[in-house]
């Protein structure tokens, strides 16, 4: 997943899809021998009045008696999924849900909630029909929303299922709003019957989001395979250059691994006026962007960071994965050190495919690598939580920021993308430029996925980067992955002959360290970092400040102490709570960096060889 373009940003039902689907056990239409039909489930999903931001949905069950012993107990339960993968984040979908009802052979019978997210079915009956509502009001990649322009459906937040009947197909059934005609997914239609998708297993369900409404639709053909893009909301764009770039895109992350594993795929694309972001499917995504996303050259190219971004997860998270993504636990938390690789990694290569396809020169991709290093840098938690530590706690911290965030955590995407970066240069140096990142990728996507038909564990990654590699990656993993340390970035961009330098100009401008929300003819303090002279010396978050050394403050703070020097002592009022405060504050020097990416003197034959190898340059 990816939020906010390159800033913030954020994968993954597992499935061996072609394995499965090739297994799927045909679901029943009928129901004249219920008993003796095949387990499964099947959908309606009906959207009445739209404008309520409703869905009505009706959840079949088939044959529970030949799974379950519900018939022995009695009851059967009925679950919500509390998260959805790819966005590492208790969300409790259950929470809008409503109007729980079940009948069995035409009758009511009692049902009641026992969890947060499961209701109890008290019935033995071998065919049982659910009902409920869903409020769908939050229009993300990864809620769902309806109104009277078009629907959109998490299938997390939207499907219920039952334990013993996960692994049987999962047929869904839309019934559009009166004057909606089109309906997409990445689910596989069902021949002859309209609006008809089914999946061979709850996972796929799960994974495969779904667009109703009168979206208009493109359509390309990359690495041989169909490829839909479906765009909702009022923008215009010039479709045969869309068509031209997702192809050059596409192909150039299918060369990554090499092989497609996808019948066919879908970008559903929602513009949006603000906002931003994407969430990876098996053989789907969604892409949320700007209007205006289209219209600048620099729109245009972060769209397609996005774009690559996301597509790029259809191997990375979605194929290649960490043991802990798959099968999902669909009511808990599923933690992995991993996320770095399986977000930050597919950042590092969003950038290195657009530099692979030609919209990057080498000069702005040597830019992006050296920006991507003092993003990093100059937070002070990448001197607290480790990249391996920020995967774990994505649930509670990443998804979960605080004003004090920047002070004691650093996110996996912006870290990992650079121990991409880091790990592609160590497998470069180690082979003689023999192999890539993408031969660990292929190695990974080979062995795991196709052969094993499961994720990996940290020691078996570690294990095919250095053989990858060539050599020990004792550095890389122990300081770079599982420590907060300083990593020399210089032995890593050395056997490329190039060095990284902080070219931040020497000033004797005083830091005071705050951040501010300049608003309203007030300056408040939004966040206090680590270290600095506000930090010391005690200015909070929430102070109003009110003046400075007597000199009324309005939204204008940064401006008045833009000329003072450093060790000079500001005497500043603020408002706290509704009491005033006048905190005396010492500036320090400015400790920001800004890095640079530029050559050695006396490049080698070898080290160029080897830069040229590694930035595509023929
Ligand atoms: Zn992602």
């Amino acid at each position: 997943m990816k939020k906010n373009a390159r800033l913030l940003y954020l994968l993954a039902v597992w499935t061996f899809f072609i394995f499965l689907s090739s297994t799927a056990k045909p679901l029943p239409t009928d129901d004249e021998n219920p008993a003796a039909t095949p387990p499964g489930i099947t959908y309606v999903l009906s959207m009445p009045e739209p404008q309520t931001h409703y869905f009505e949905v009706e959840m079949q069950l088939k044959n529970v008696a030949a799974t379950t012993s519900s018939k022995k107990n009695g009851y059967l339960d009925i679950k919500m999924p509390v998260w959805t993968p790819g966005s590492y984040l208790i969300r409790e979908y259950a929470k809008n849900v409503e109007a729980f009802t079940a009948t069995a052979a035409g009758k009511a019978v009692r049902s009641e909630k026992i969890r947060k997210n499961a209701w109890r079915v008290y019935t033995g009956d071998d065919n049982v029909t659910i009902r409920y509502r869903v409020y769908a009001n939050e229009l993300t990649v990864r809620t769902s929303f309806i109104d009277a322009d078009h629907g959109y459906v998490t299938p997390a937040g939207m499907f219920m299922y039952h334990d013993a009947l996960k692994t049987y197909p999962h047929r869904v059934v839309i019934q559009p709003y009166k004057n909606w005609k089109h309906v997409a997914t990445g689910l596989e239609p069902v021949a002859g019957a309209n609006f008809t998708y089914e999946a061979p297993d709850f996972d796929l369900l799960v994974d495969s989001p779904i667009e109703i409404g009168n979206h208009r639709t493109f359509g390309f053909t990359a690495s041989g395979i169909p490829h839909t893009v479906v765009m909702f909301g009022d923008v215009e764009y010039d479709e045969k250059r869309l068509q031209a770039d997702y192809k050059r895109v596409c192909e150039a992350a299918a060369s990554v691994v090499g092989e497609h594993p996808c019948k066919h795929y879908t970008f559903i694309v929602h513009h949006i006026p603000t906002g931003g972001g994407g969430l990876e499917h098996l053989n789907s995504t969604t892409l949320e962007t700007y209007r205006n996303a289209y219209s600048t050259e620099a729109n245009y190219k972060g769209f397609l960071t996005l774009v690559a971004h996301e597509y790029f997860h259809l191997w990375n998270v979605k194929r290649i994965r960490p043991i802990a993504l798959g099968p999902f636990d669909y009511e808990n938390e599923n933690y992995t050190h991993m996320l770095w690789l399986s977000e930050g990694c597919t950042s590092f290569y969003e950038d290195y495919i657009l530099r692979r396809a030609g919209f990057h020169t080498p000069e702005t991709y040597l830019n992006i690598v050296a920006n991507d290093i003092t993003g990093i840098e100059n937070q002070p938690g990448v001197r607290v939580q480790s990249a391996a530590e920020s995967s774990w706690d994505a649930w509670i911290k990443g998804y979960r920021p605080n004003e004090n965030s920047n002070n004691t955590t650093i996110s996996y995407y912006s870290k990992g993308s650079v121990l991409g970066t880091l790990l592609n240069l160590a497998i470069l140096a180690g082979s003689n430029g023999e192999r890539s990142m993408d031969d660990l990728m292929r190695f990974l996507y080979n062995e795991y996925y196709k052969k094993q038909k499961r994720g990996f564990t940290d020691d078996e990654f570690r294990k095919a980067a250095e053989q990858i590699a060539g050599r020990s990656l004792d550095d890389f993993f122990s300081i770079g992955v599982n420590s907060a340390e300083p990593i020399n970035y210089n032995t890593y961009f050395e056997p490329v002959g190039l060095q990284l330098t902080n070219v931040a100009a020497k000033t004797q401008d005083g830091f005071l360290g705050v951040g501010i929300s300049a608003a309203g003819g007030k300056s408040t303090v939004t966040s206090v970092r680590r270290g600095s002279a506000a930090y010391t010396d005690g200015l909070n978050v929430g102070d109003e400040i009110l003046s400075v050394d007597s000199v009324r403050v309005g939204d204008d703070l940064l401006r008045l102490i833009s000329n003072r020097q450093v060790g000079e002592t500001l005497k500043v009022l603020v408002n706290r709570s509704g009491l005033l405060r006048e905190i005396p504050v010492t500036l320090t020097p400015n400790p920001l960096a800004s890095y640079r990416l530029t050559q050695l003197p006396n490049v080698t034959p070898e080290q160029k060889a080897l830069y040229n190898k590694w930035l595509y340059i023929k």
